[in-house]
């Protein structure tokens, strides 16, 4: 039996991952389940899988998992400190399934011990990049993609020498807005843009799919995962999402991998790595999506991966700031307080204000900038 804890277990990730365990349920003991203050959902699914402890972030919604858990010898706790606790358990993989730079510190306490941290969660290693891949490596741990690309990517490389990579590729199916003009984007609802024609996921990283900020961050994290640097990374739009990435060798022989649109396959992927599990979901039908088709982003429209390719090139703490403000800005857009072009321009507008040091050297350097990002996109959204 293998042990896991799963953090943000009652999001789109933590759903998949939950039914991929509910498959496999001889073969797992669950540890920790957490959870923002979904109370309610958090209580059911550590009585399901009769978890040891199960947390909410925010500790105002711990007397409603209390109550929900009265009884059952489930520990019930709440606070960030107690999720960073819960992180810590030992146990023989962590899911970070977090949304947000939230994730972060219980991401670093998990790696702090050393073990198997199956990352979906990635704004926190845009945020951190160097502090936590030296973290990973201080601490002997083991990172596993879980966003599909990257997951697609580290599957393209296994076997092969990471300096025979001539270019990798991450493909974006280019969001639900790809085929409207400046013009129409400006008038974008919220409903518009969640409504992604490919992937059921949380709405932040639904909005961040239509602005491509999606695909901005993807590539930070592609640039700390996979060592090849800035330039042999880029981007292509492939509106199927088959394949979710590939990798192409010296010798011009690209290794894809394709897969239905599905986060079960690359959970499962890390959940079995080194080896392979069933994963209950359609398999891939070639026959029936007929074509796959290709195309070279359009940064007019969407300018989110140019600013991401150069906050990357910057380094040091512009990852962070350009994590932080496009946090911020989902947000108000979210909540109807910004149209949806104003998200791209919102960022833009923090990164030539914010005064930032050039490197980071931390957690705490990282959550410094990182408050003081989102501070000053809210002032500029008040101010406007
Ligand atoms: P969801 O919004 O569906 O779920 C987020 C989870 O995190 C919930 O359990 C939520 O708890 C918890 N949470 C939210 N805010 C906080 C906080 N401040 N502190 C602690 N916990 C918190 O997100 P997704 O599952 O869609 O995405 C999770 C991560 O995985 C993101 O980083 C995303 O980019 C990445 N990812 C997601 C994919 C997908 O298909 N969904 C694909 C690839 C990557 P509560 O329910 O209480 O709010
Ligand atoms: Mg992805």
């Amino acid at each position: 039996m293998r042990s896991i804890s799963i953090l943000g277990a009652t999001g789109s990730v933590g759903d998949s991952t939950l039914k991929l365990l509910r498959q496999h349920r001889d073969a797992w003991r669950v540890e920790a389940l957490t959870a923002q203050c979904s109370a309610t959902k958090l209580a059911q699914l550590a009585r399901e899988f009769d978890a040891r402890i199960a947390v909410v972030g925010d500790e105002s919604c711990l007397p409603e998992l209390r109550e929900a858990l009265a009884g059952t010898g489930i520990e019930a706790a709440g606070g960030r400190a107690a999720l960073i606790e819960a992180a810590r358990r030992p146990v023989d993989i962590t899911l970070a399934a977090i949304v947000g730079c939230a994730g972060l510190a219980p991401v670093m306490a998990a790696i702090e011990q050393g073990g198997t941290i199956a990352l979906a969660n990635k704004e926190a290693l845009v945020s951190a990049g160097e502090v936590m891949m030296q973290a990973v490596e201080r601490h002997g741990a083991t990172l596993l993609p879980v966003d599909s690309e990257h997951n697609a990517i580290f599957q393209s490389l296994a076997g092969s020498d990471i300096a025979d990579v001539r270019m990798i590729t991450l493909t974006a199916s280019g969001g639900p807005l790809r085929l409207l003009s400046a013009e129409e984007l400006q008038r974008v609802t919220p409903d518009q843009a969640v409504a992604h024609p490919n992937w059921d996921m949380g709405a932040k990283i639904s909005v961040d799919s239509a602005t491509m900020f999606n695909k901005g961050l993807e590539l930070i994290e592609a640039y700390h995962l996979f060592p090849v640097g800035l330039d042999r990374i880029r981007i292509l739009v492939h509106p199927q999402s088959v394949i979710h990435s590939m990798v192409e060798y010296r010798d011009h022989s690209t290794i894809a991998q394709l897969g239905p649109s599905d986060m079960i396959v690359p959970i499962a992927s890390c959940l079995a790595w080194p080896r392979r599990m069933e994963a209950p979901c359609e398999p891939l039908d070639l026959a029936a999506i007929g074509e796959l088709s290709f195309f070279a982003p359009d940064e007019e429209r969407f300018p989110a991966t140019r600013l991401a390719r150069a906050a990357c090139e910057e380094g040091g703490a512009t990852p962070a700031v350009l994590n932080a403000a496009n946090e911020i800005a989902v947000a108000a857009f979210l909540a109807g307080q910004i149209p949806f072009t104003r998200i791209a321009a919102l960022v833009e507008d923090v990164l030539e204000r914010s005064n930032r040091p050039q490197a980071l050297a931390s957690l705490e350097d990282v959550l410094t900038v990182d408050s003081s990002a989102r501070r000053q996109a809210q002032a500029i959204l008040e101010n406007a």
